[in-house]
């Protein structure tokens, strides 16, 4: 017996919903993981920041300095200047010389 034509159609529009069903999915379980994971590399980028503070050395460094990397995410303090990290009492890392 031929199967009528519409069955193929059901199936593709199955699997079509089913894609999208699939992708949204995947998408909210990326995006939920850990909203500090839109990492403080886009947050730089974002707001142009250019010097990266660590609350615990009260030491800051440029933001390409490889000890910026270094500095767990929540001791992280992100400055838009040198002059608003001076402000803050942080000192410039010898290494970088911000
Ligand atoms: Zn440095």
């Amino acid at each position: 017996m031929k199967r009528p034509w519409w069955h193929w159609l059901a199936w593709i529009v199955a699997f079509t919903v089913g894609a999208f069903a699939c992708r949204l999915a995947i998408e909210h379980a990326l995006s939920a993981q850990d909203p500090l994971s839109q990492d403080v590399e886009a947050v730089i980028e974002r707001h142009q920041i250019s010097y990266v503070g660590d609350m615990t050395s009260q030491a800051f460094h440029r933001k390409s300095c490889p000890l910026a990397s270094q500095i767990p995410r929540r001791f992280r303090v992100m400055f838009f200047s040198r002059r608003a990290a001076l402000e803050m009492k942080f000192n410039p890392c010898p290494h970088c010389q911000p």
